[in-house]
């Protein structure tokens, strides 16, 4: 896959999308998946993972200072995660879009976050907030071999 530097077209711009623990609880992994699916976002790689305490303390790093970083991160070890990469035109900013705002009351119907879920701390998702937050996130996800840089058929009838 093309990492930012050799990126070829802004069309392959890329972002860490994960459903969080109540997500995956809750049954909204195909619900998610679909939306950026159907949107037209090419996924190029995809897991299900338990994340350690560690692990999320390194990915929150610029949280770690907030008094609700603790519970944060206890929440986001307390089950299975599915973390994905997915890739398209403003992907980052497109897929914070899709999510709606981080608080769910503030989200609009609609977004993720807005049709699903009620309280920031129970907000079932997570989207990069910038392409070089994106890439600093699919590399502490996703080994390179993980990430598929496929050729998908349809993209002539989704781009111009
Ligand atoms: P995001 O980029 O929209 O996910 O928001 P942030 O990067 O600011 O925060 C990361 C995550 O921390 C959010 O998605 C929430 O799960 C959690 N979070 C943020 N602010 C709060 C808060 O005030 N209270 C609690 N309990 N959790 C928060
Ligand atoms: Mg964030």
């Amino acid at each position: 896959p093309p990492v930012n530097e050799e990126m070829a077209s802004p069309q392959e711009e890329r972002t860490f999308i994960a459903i969080k623990p109540d997500g995956v609880q809750r049954g909204l992994v195909g619900e998610i998946i679909k939306r950026f699916e159907q949107r037209g976002f090419k996924l190029i790689a995809l897991k299900m993972v338990t994340a350690s305490q560690d692990h999320l303390k390194v990915h929150y790093q610029d949280l770690k200072d907030k008094p609700f970083f603790p519970s944060l991160v206890e929440y986001m070890a307390s089950g299975p995660i599915v973390a994905m990469v997915w890739q398209g035109l403003e992907a980052v900013k497109q897929g914070r879009i899709m999510l709606g705002a981080t608080n769910p009351l503030a989200s609009n119907p609609g977004t993720i976050r807005g049709d699903f879920s009620i309280q920031t701390g129970r907000n079932i998702c997570h989207g990069s907030d910038a392409v070089d937050s994106a890439e600093r996130e699919i590399a502490h996800w996703f080994k390179p071999e993980e990430v598929s840089g496929w050729k998908r058929t349809v993209d002539s009838w989704i781009y111009e």
